[in-house]
């Protein structure tokens, strides 16, 4: 059979911001007696971070945060006003833009409590600084032994003007497994480093540790505020936490493609790079024009699902660059008809939370990774 031509539209990643606010008001419901921060580091985990970011806002969000500064400004540069926090420094940051911006900066350590003191005398303002306490991950954050040098040294700042210290936070290392003893322990040792602060006379606007699990399971850990992430996108945190749907989460992003190319083969016929998959018959063939460059686990070869004609099919062999292969059994699609990478999954179509399966990662890692050929479609 003479190949199809390709198909016009390549692939696309819709997402559905309805979805994203339904999900911020159902964590806002979770935590009541706390604000929301969205958490929209990477450009919203690969959904867009100022489409998100508004959406996040319109629906009760109250707080936004990056990793990064640059993320920060850039949603500043795009008109989001609100409290917008960033987390992740290397010395030399842009900590005077960041104190112009009116951001809440993360400090772990003396260095940048001392770089952003610097930075608002420079600037003649004061720096919004959020002190970070390592209450257990083992990352970021400032030791415990190390906390009274910091309180000390940002309640002089603040003496000085220089800074106002507007929050006391940490981040949880297993939140993600319930019941797992760590973040008992962890809750615990920040509260002692919060009231060690506060003992000191710091006075922050809000106290904060839990991510989207612990917003969603554990109310002993919201304090004044959550910092959600996942959860604002619909994906569950964890297989452990059960579905999206068990929790009452909408996916935001529904990635398809359209089929570039279908083609009869005989039996015997080695698929793609390596030839993994040898067809066991004679089959039709699918190609669908998306590859690990766009964020397509290689992990995922032989085991990715797909819905193409209302049936679930897997990637054929090896995730190549920019394309891989599914076995239509017979089927007799034509290019140019829709393959649903995931979804909902309401519609039959595989979520994020199937491809994290099949690939041997987490639902993060598959959005987040979505390149940026492909385009974001907004509903
Ligand atoms: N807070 C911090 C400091 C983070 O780094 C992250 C993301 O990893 C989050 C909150 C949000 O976590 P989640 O996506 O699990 O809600």
């Amino acid at each position: 059979t003479a190949p199809v031509p390709h198909a016009p539209l390549r692939a696309r990643a819709e997402i559905d911001l309805d979805a994203l606010r339904a999900n911020v008001r159902t964590l806002r419901a979770s935590a009541p007696g706390a604000e929301l921060m969205a958490v929209v580091k990477s450009d919203a985990y690969g959904h867009g971070a100022v489409r998100c970011a508004r959406a996040a806002v319109e629906a009760g969000a109250t707080w936004l945060g990056t990793a990064t500064p640059e993320e920060a400004l850039a949603l500043r540069a795009a008109g989001l006003s609100g409290r917008l926090m960033c987390w992740l420094w290397a010395p030399g940051g842009p900590w005077r833009e960041a104190v112009e911006a009116d951001l809440d900066v993360a400090v772990s350590g003396l260095w940048a409590l001392r770089e952003v003191t610097d930075a608002a005398r420079q600037a003649g303002l004061r720096a919004r600084v959020q002190l970070k306490a390592d209450t257990g991950l083992g990352r970021n954050g400032c030791q415990p032994e190390d906390w009274p040098e910091l309180v000390a040294e940002a309640l002089r700042a603040e003496a000085e003007g220089l800074v106002k210290v507007t929050g006391l936070w940490s981040h949880l290392a297993c939140a993600d497994e319930p019941g797992h003893p760590s973040i008992d322990a962890q809750l615990t040792r920040f509260r002692d480093m919060v009231g060690y602060a506060e003992g000191r006379g710091v006075r922050p606007e809000v106290r904060h540790i839990a991510n989207s699990p612990a917003t969603l399971t554990r109310p002993d850990a919201h304090f004044d505020l959550v910092r959600a992430g996942i959860a604002v996108y619909g994906i569950s945190p964890s297989p452990e936490l059960g579905s999206s749907a068990d929790l009452g989460l909408r996916p935001v992003m529904r990635l398809s493609a359209s089929l570039a190319l279908v083609k009869h083969v005989s039996a015997g016929h080695g698929v793609s790079y390596g030839h993994h998959y040898v067809t066991p018959g004679a089959t039709t063939l699918g190609l669908v024009p998306v590859g690990y460059a766009d964020g397509i686990p290689r992990h995922a070869s032989g085991s990715g699902p797909v819905l193409v004609g209302g049936k679930w099919r897997t990637v054929a062999g090896r995730v190549a660059m920019d394309q891989f292969v599914v076995d239509l059994g017979g089927d007799e699609p034509a290019a140019g008809d829709e393959v649903v990478l995931f979804g909902v999954g309401d519609g039959g179509e595989p979520t994020a939370e199937d491809w994290a399966k099949a690939a041997g990662t987490i639902a993060y890692e598959i959005v987040t990774r979505i390149g940026t050929r492909v385009p974001r479609v907004y509903v």
